[in-house]
């Protein structure tokens, strides 16, 4: 969401006729993008800012939009004297006012809705992977989230809004469509008629535009994980056999806390449908590691489930107390270092299956999408239908590499994976 976010505020400076450049000292704004998620991510943007404030041109307006101006609020000034402006994510669309009036503090942490999605220019040229917002914010408030306060309760976008976002992102390069949401599988749109619409209306539509040719969505929760959307992996060859469907912790007693109220016998049951479904479909996990209260044996639990889903590729964190949430106030914290011994025992149980999954791709040939080079040059990044990262040696020819290329996996290790162009599909 920070990608797309970012893209949009970039696009909406060059359409005023300001380009992009990658020194601090040149630029004439700085703007901050940022993530309020776990405590680290605001702590950075601050002392990134002290930095920026010494390289940057006197005469360069500075700021932040995001979660973390969300958070911050006016604060961000006071920490931060010179600052010029601090917008929230639904606000981020107010940033030209600042070119306007220069000499102002803007400050706009509104839950404006889906007024941004009304005021933003329309991008000109879509990325290979288009991002498609359908849906904003989340009702689900997990104890430990500050997105529900940052972001606000969910709102769905128009379900025709969306389907014609898909056809422009398409019409201008656009070959993988990736709808986005806080909670994307809750998306929901009842339009004037009474008729409702889902996430698997949208999936179906843009399957049916020709150029399009894979489709994913992120971020699920489980229990929005409804039939009509399972039964779209079983017919619609296009949506990628791979999704992100967090878990959090393999307790029940930490979940319930979390207040993710899902039995794990209707989680693994989901998971249970999604491969009858999809055969081929693999899975991965969000884990939150050292919450308050968890035991010895609600961590032994998060590892019992992670090696019975066998999750292909997971993130996981420590615990972060946030600002705005209910287990922050929690009073039987966790410290530090069994949350830092938890979180290494997982990521090591992770690691392994990753690497094991990875191995098993060996000299198996999969569509994949090109990300384009590596840092060398001298190789191509392609992303298999499972998002795993792919290095294929560049062919010593003038003709540019495929978009779309057949690509048999000749070796893997834990973070990546290696291939030669097998047939380049159509
Ligand atoms: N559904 C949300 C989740 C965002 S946060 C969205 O996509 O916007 C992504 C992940 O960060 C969560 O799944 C959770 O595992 C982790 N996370 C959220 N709050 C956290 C906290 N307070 N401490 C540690 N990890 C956290």
């Amino acid at each position: 969401m920070n990608v797309y976010d970012g893209w949009r505020i970039a696009a909406m400076l060059e359409h005023r006729g300001m380009h992009r450049t990658e020194t601090v000292s040149d630029a004439d704004i700085i703007i901050l993008n940022t993530c309020a998620v776990r405590a680290k991510a605001t702590d950075k943007v601050f002392s990134a800012l002290g930095r920026i404030r010494r390289a940057k041109k006197p005469s360069a307006l500075f700021g932040i939009v995001g979660c973390v101006a969300r958070e911050s609020g006016a604060d961000a000034f006071r920490r931060i004297p010179d600052l010029n402006f601090v917008l929230g994510p639904q606000s981020y669309h107010k940033l030209p006012e600042i070119l306007d009036n220069p000499d102002a503090k803007l400050l706009n942490i509104d839950l404006g809705g889906l007024e941004k999605f009304d005021e933003l220019p329309q991008m000109e040229k879509s990325p290979t992977v288009a991002y498609i917002p359908i849906q904003e914010g989340c009702n689900h408030c997990c104890t430990y989230c500050i997105v529900p306060y940052t972001r606000g309760r969910e709102i769905s976008r128009k379900f025709q809004d969306c389907v014609s976002d898909t056809i422009h992102a398409a019409n201008t390069g656009a070959i993988e469509i990736c709808f986005l949401g806080q909670n994307v599988n809750g998306y929901k749109y009842t339009d004037e008629k009474g008729k409702t619409y889902r996430l698997s209306d949208l999936i179906r539509e843009a399957a049916k535009i020709e150029s399009v040719k894979r489709i994913r969505f992120t971020s699920s929760y489980p229990t929005e994980m409804t039939d009509d959307l399972i039964d779209m992996f079983a017919v619609e060859p296009k949506l990628l056999p791979f999704l992100n469907m967090p878990i959090q912790s393999g307790s029940q007693d930490v979940l319930t806390r979390m207040n993710r109220p899902y039995s794990l016998e209707l989680y693994t049951e989901i998971i249970r449908k999604l491969r009858v479904a999809r055969p081929d479909i693999q899975i991965s996990s969000d884990f939150i590691v050292g919450f308050p209260g968890e035991t010895d044996e609600d961590f032994e639990q998060t590892m019992n489930i992670a090696q019975q889903i066998r999750y292909i590729n997971s993130y996981s964190f420590k615990y972060s107390p946030r600002p705005h949430t209910g287990a922050a106030l929690m009073t039987d914290q966790i410290p530090e270092n069994i949350k830092a011994a938890r979180l290494a025992a997982l990521d090591n149980c992770l690691n392994e299956i990753q690497r094991e999954f990875n191995i098993n791709c060996i000299d198996k040939t999969m569509e994949c999408l090109l990300e384009g080079d590596d840092k060398t040059g001298r190789h191509l990044i392609y992303r298999t239908p499972y998002m795993q990262q792919c290095v294929v040696e560049k062919p010593d020819t003038n003709t540019p590499a495929p978009v779309l290329a057949n690509i048999c996996i000749t070796a893997a290790n834990k973070a990546s994976l290696r291939g030669k162009f097998a047939k380049t599909s159509e």
